[in-house]
């Protein structure tokens, strides 16, 4: 059985991976602060369900609720550890406890705009959290792991589609910025210390426990609530979206790939090779929702790309990742979950 330590493993994208590893019948080491980012609660309920616990939890306060959990979710395949990934020593003791065969390292500060306001605290997280996970593994001698970057780090290039050999180096948030560092750090500990790597460059994921601060979720709660939707630019701006189900796939297909091979460094896209503008986006949400939104525009915002669009054929070519949700049928199965099992 192999044990996989997940960083973040209780936010959006980690705990659908959680929770496929643990059908998989593997053991997970979950490593989350439960940052206020988003409603704690709200990854409370990713974990219970990525670890299908059949108790009832009933939320106190925050500090309460994270010393129970632990009691409720942890068995011998899975163990929650709230710890954030900038106190070195905690990290440090996950490593030291547990043995750990490979790190997929998901925790992050993400999203765009908010890191023109807190360019520090990303630098904290993204930057010096990942080291101190690739200075636990070269201790504690992990040799494997897959690192969240972002597409955001190709910036305005005019080049379509994306791919992954284009000169990344012209980043236009401090976001996008933390992420290449990551990219460049993880170079860096694959050629001193032979830890093997796929970066994976996510194209804006959505499905089921989305993120509530980014778009589709905004606009679905705005327009339930028949809100006024406040959109940026003129609506052409254009985003490969790709669904959950896709990016898990290509995790996993990237997990297979970096057990398997040996002194391998690799950056791979993960995204659909389809883009949809944002009026586009917004009318898919209009049909599927039965609501007509009620739009006010507003100019682009600092920080936005322009658009996004992967080359895909590289995970294609590596480990066969092949995404096949339609956008369509993404988004009525979004709007499915955000009307029923949706809790906070
Ligand atoms: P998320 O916010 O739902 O998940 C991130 C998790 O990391 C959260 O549960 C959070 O509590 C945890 N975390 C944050 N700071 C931490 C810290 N200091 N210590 C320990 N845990 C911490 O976000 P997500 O959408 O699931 O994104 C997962 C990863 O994918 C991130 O690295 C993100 O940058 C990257 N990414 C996501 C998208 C997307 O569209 N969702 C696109 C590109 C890249």
């Amino acid at each position: 059985m192999t044990t996989y330590c997940v960083t973040g493993g209780a936010g959006f994208i980690g705990s659908h991976l959680c929770e496929r590893l643990l059908n998989e019948g593997h053991r997970v080491v979950c490593i989350d602060s439960f940052n206020d980012v988003y409603d704690y609660r709200i990854k409370i309920d990713n974990v219970l369900k990525s670890t299908n616990a059949d108790k009832t939890f009933r939320s106190v306060d925050k500090r309460t609720d994270l010393q129970q959990l632990p009691g409720i979710v942890n068995s011998s395949r899975y163990k929650l550890i709230a710890a954030d990934i900038r106190d070195q020593a905690a990290v440090d003791a996950v490593f030291a406890d547990e043995r750990i065969d490979v790190v997929i390292h998901l925790a992050a500060m993400a999203g765009v705009r908010p890191s023109i306001e807190d360019p520090m605290l990303y630098e904290e997280v993204n930057v010096k959290g990942t080291m101190h996970i690739l200075e636990a593994m070269r201790k504690h001698q992990v040799r494997k792991w897959l690192c969240a970057s972002s597409s955001s780090v190709y910036g305005n290039q005019k080049k379509l589609p994306f791919a992954e050999q284009d000169v990344v180096d012209r980043m236009i948030s401090p976001y996008a910025a933390t992420k290449k560092s990551c990219e460049i750090m993880g170079h860096t500990y694959y050629h001193l210390f032979g830890i093997d790597t796929v970066m994976l460059r996510f194209f804006t994921v959505y499905g089921e426990r989305q993120r509530p601060d980014l778009a589709i979720h905004k606009f679905m709660r705005m327009l339930d609530n028949g809100e006024e939707l406040t959109l940026y630019g003129d609506g052409s701006s254009r985003r490969d979206y790709t669904h959950i189900d896709d990016i898990i796939q290509g995790i996993l297909g990237a997990l297979h790939y970096v057990e398997q091979e040996e002194r391998v460094y690799e950056i791979v896209n993960l995204g659909t090779h389809r883009t949809v503008t944002l009026l586009e986006l917004v009318q898919t949400l209009e049909r599927n929702a039965g609501r007509v939104a009620n739009i006010r525009w507003l100019p682009d915002q600092p920080g936005d790309v322009e658009q996004t669009y992967a080359d895909v054929s590289k995970a294609g070519r590596l480990f066969g990742y092949d995404p096949t949700t339609d956008f369509e049928e993404g988004i009525a199965r979004f709007v499915t979950w955000y009307r029923g099992e949706r809790k906070w």
